[in-house]
């Protein structure tokens, strides 16, 4: 009997990680990708802990390679745009229930370019650049992908991880309800060394301020700021020249004009597909849930969907848990992406940018406290390092296969994981 076939529509973080959580089991994959080449947008930059550890266990070396081509960030810190920082939080104090008490700071594109150089090798992985699917439908236990070419590709199953505006999730007429922020947000990125400017920061900074907060972080090569755009601003004003050097400027002033090497501006949603499977047809990372950035959950969370959902699909194309079971398993993975998610990102949200300063304060002060508090920075960290989220589907994710060094368990009593 032939092998079971998948195809993955989207070769972002989480289409990459869904291929190869299925060819880890043996499951012919076809990946289909819209651009004629990988896509190298500035996005995604932060690997959480839990991201990393389940990274490992599904593809051991690839946070090897990742690590090479990254910035590993111990800790990370809020600050007070004027008085500097007022809280740090050093994730090496989760060293006994992650191997990677770090975020690593690489961009997204990285994880894309290693899986792919895997592909290449892989005997069950055929990756087609220039494939545009413009609809996927599932029949029994089938499923199909028409491509913009007027090709219809079958198989036993679909994964749409084609991103927000996915052509797969819209053709299977799902809901994608939820709210669209009334703030947009500017990324500019500078070659300019900000560290030796700006005393104790950190490579993960969130700044607040009553006027302009922002976000600051590094990556190998740059450092990325993220600043609201202000209600009456235009997307032309904000992206322009001026505004850039005005921003930069706030941060650190110079006489020299900035280099910048990039500016994106985006709309910010939090939004959620009514279900993640439909038939053989499954939706994972953008695709299905799209949140604020603040916290850096969202291709974190589609990373997890990733190797939850490939694992189950992989499990019951092979017959080793029935369809229910992959059901169970998405709509775990949507209440973490409504609950969990929403939650973290809404909090960091209020800590930055509440327009009322004694509520900006008193966010401020509790971020203060916590730090200070070890008990209450643990209970904090677990949470900001996804590894309680991992540890909430440790179950499903034993039931498919994917744990199996017990690097995502806690490794000791006193490192136990609070729900
Ligand atoms: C500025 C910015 C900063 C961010 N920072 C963070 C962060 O630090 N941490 C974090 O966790 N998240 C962050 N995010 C969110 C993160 O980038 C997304 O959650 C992540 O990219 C989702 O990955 P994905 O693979 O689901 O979708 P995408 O990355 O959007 O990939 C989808 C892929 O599918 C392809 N595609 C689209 N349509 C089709 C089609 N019809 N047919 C075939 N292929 C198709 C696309 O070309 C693309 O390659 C950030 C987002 C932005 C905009």
């Amino acid at each position: 009997m032939s092998a079971p076939s998948v195809i993955v529509v989207g070769a972002g973080p989480v289409g990459c990680v869904a291929a190869a959580a299925l060819a880890a089991r043996g499951i012919h994959v076809t990946l289909l990708e819209a651009a004629p080449r990988l896509p190298r947008q500035l996005r995604a930059s932060t690997f959480h802990p839990a991201t990393l550890d389940v990274l490992e266990e599904l593809a051991p070396g690839v946070v090897d390679e990742m690590l090479g081509r990254g910035l590993v960030a111990p800790r990370f810190a809020y600050r007070d745009r004027r008085n500097g920082v007022v809280a740090r939080f050093d994730l090496g104090s989760l060293a006994d229930v992650t191997r990677h008490p770090f975020r690593l700071q690489c961009e997204q594109y990285k994880l894309c370019e290693i899986m792919l150089e895997r592909f290449e090798r892989a005997e069950h992985v055929r990756v087609c650049f220039g494939a545009e699917a413009v609809a996927a439908a599932a029949a029994g236990d089938a499923a199909s992908v028409r491509l913009a070419s007027g090709e219809t590709l079958t198989a036993d199953a679909v994964v749409g991880a084609d991103g927000a505006s996915s052509a797969v999730r819209k053709s299977l007429g799902l809901g994608f309800d939820g709210m669209t922020y009334e703030d947009r947000y500017l990324v500019l990125s500078t070659p300019f060394e900000m560290a030796e400017h700006l005393s104790d920061l950190e490579y993960v900074n969130y700044i607040s301020d009553p006027d302009e907060w922002l976000v600051l972080l590094r990556t190998p090569e740059l450092w990325r700021a993220l600043f609201p755009v202000g209600d009456g601003e235009t997307d032309a004003e904000a992206l322009s020249d001026c505004s850039a050097q005005r921003r930069l400027n706030g941060v650190v002033a110079r006489h020299e004009p900035y280099e910048v090497a990039h500016r994106t501006i985006y709309s910010v949603h939090q939004r959620v597909a009514d279900r993640f499977v439909v038939g053989r047809v499954v939706l994972m990372g953008d695709a299905a849930h799209i949140n604020n950035p603040l916290g850096g959950m969202g291709m974190n969370g589609g990373v997890h969907d990733a190797v939850l959902l490939g694992g189950s699909l992989a499990a019951v194309l092979l017959g080793d848990i029935g369809a229910d079971r992959l059901d169970r398993h998405a709509e775990l993975r949507r209440k973490l992406a409504i609950e969990y998610v929403k939650r973290h990102t809404h909090e960091n949200a209020v800590s930055l940018a509440a327009p009322d300063g004694a509520a900006r304060q008193r966010a401020l002060d509790q971020m203060a406290a916590r730090a200070g508090d070890p008990d209450a920075a643990r209970a904090y960290l677990l949470q900001a390092s996804m590894i309680n989220a991992v540890h909430a589907m440790r179950a499903e994710l034993e039931e498919v296969g994917h744990v199996r060094h017990g690097g995502i368990t806690p490794v000791s009593t006193s490192g136990a994981v609070p729900n």
